[in-house]
């Protein structure tokens, strides 16, 4: 009938030929580590759910009595009138909690990195970025028009060259705090150093550390112990927070920039105020969460010491992100599958999202886990590696 819709069933049964269709599982509870899939119960080691909040009952009733008391909808975008005083609230919480003297709250990461990045810099300016950065940062560097530079995985001496063989006007280096497939933290102490002697901006995206790193959870630049108005801190909310959104955090008249340049900001609708209720809440929660994040560290550690590979191997991370690279495209399947099969939910994470070779079982460990489960993981990779073929 159409040239275009023709086109589209070629493309889709092209990714299906190739095994990279994707596919939604709906579950049928609420996000914690039991899931209910297809009427099965799993043993879910997906989500980043890292601090079990998302299904804590202190965050349904502030969400419950903020909307009773907000309603629903803001109405309009931040700058037109949906910005209320709960969102003011919202933001010098979290300033105070990261250390930073002003913060803006967006409706998501993903808006929060594609319109950060284009508001910072753009045409005759120079982006200098970690090869492994999240899709939301890569997007943002599309839509600011810069020089792009990308360096491989944390090579600081080939982000030296880069910035050595620049002369653009202003310089932006970004990076993931804690990249989000392999687990490992951005040395950020060398970047920022880096950032100071070439005069850069330090872009840091800590959607994995925020609530889990640093001291009360304050995040992967508290832990190291940085300070400088050249930091443009990302936090994101959906994760370790369990509710949803985003927010950056830095020195107040860059804050103030974003506010008056950042589209994603800008030109959408103002999250529900009911929402930063909730958030409020979660900070408090994070804020006071030790039990959660050493419990958490211990699962960590229950699953480095449980695990007996060989052939696969558990790569080296120290936060919640544990992937275990299987190496070929088929076996990763092969592994998700036995595993699924047996009631315990891992993705499978293969190329492009990860460099070819390196398939990975992504688990995500969270403090709603229990030791037994972990302990359950572990014992059924140890057996499925010696009846998996590679
Ligand atoms: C999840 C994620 C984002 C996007 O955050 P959302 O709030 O889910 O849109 C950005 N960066 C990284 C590294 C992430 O993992």
């Amino acid at each position: 009938m159409s040239a275009l819709l023709d086109g589209l069933r070629a493309d889709l049964a092209a990714l299906s030929d190739q095994a990279l269709r994707r596919q939604r599982r709906s579950n049928a509870l609420p996000c914690a580590p039991r899931a209910m899939v297809d009427g099965r119960e799993m043993l879910a080691f997906c989500s980043n759910d890292y601090l079990g909040l998302a299904g804590e009952p202190r965050l349904a009733e502030a969400l419950a009595a903020g909307a009773a008391r907000w309603g629903c909808g803001s109405g309009a975008s931040h700058l037109v009138s949906g910005h209320y005083a709960v969102h003011d609230e919202l933001e010098a919480g979290l300033a105070a909690f990261v250390g930073c003297e002003r913060a803006l709250y967006f409706s998501t990461g993903y808006m929060a990195n594609s319109g950060i990045v284009p508001a910072l810099v753009g045409r005759g300016d120079a982006i200098f970025a970690d090869r492994l950065n999240h899709a939301s940062l890569v997007d943002g560097m599309l839509l600011a028009r810069a020089d792009m530079y990308r360096y491989p995985h944390a090579d600081l001496a080939a982000l030296t060259r880069q910035l050595e063989a620049s002369t653009a006007k202003r310089k932006l280096i970004v990076t993931d705090a804690v990249f989000s497939m392999d687990g490992d933290v951005a040395p950020l102490a060398e970047l920022l150093a880096l950032a100071e002697r070439f005069d850069a901006w330090l872009m840091v995206d800590d959607a994995h550390g925020f609530g889990v790193l640093g001291p009360a959870g304050r995040g992967a630049v508290a832990e190291a112990g940085l300070s400088s108005w050249r930091i443009i801190y990302v936090g994101t909310l959906g994760k370790a927070a369990g509710v949803s959104g985003a927010f950056a955090a830095g020195q107040a008249d860059v804050i103030e920039w974003l506010l008056q340049k950042a589209r994603t900001y800008i030109f959408t609708t103002g999250a529900p105020p009911a929402l930063a209720e909730a958030l409020l809440a979660s900070l408090g929660l994070i804020a006071e969460g030790d039990d959660r994040r050493r419990h958490l560290a211990g699962l960590v550690a229950c699953l480095a010491t449980e695990l007996k590979l060989t052939r696969w191997q558990r790569m080296p991370s120290r936060t919640p992100i544990q992937p275990i690279r299987i190496g070929g495209n088929a076996e990763a399947l092969a592994v998700a599958r036995a595993l699924w099969d047996e009631g315990i939910w891992v993705p499978a994470i293969r190329p492009p999202t990860v460099p070819a070779g390196s398939a990975r079982l992504r688990v995500s460990l969270t403090a709603a886990h229990r030791e037994e489960d972990v302990l359950l993981l572990a014992r059924t990779l140890n057996r499925l590696e010696h009846t998996i073929l590679g």
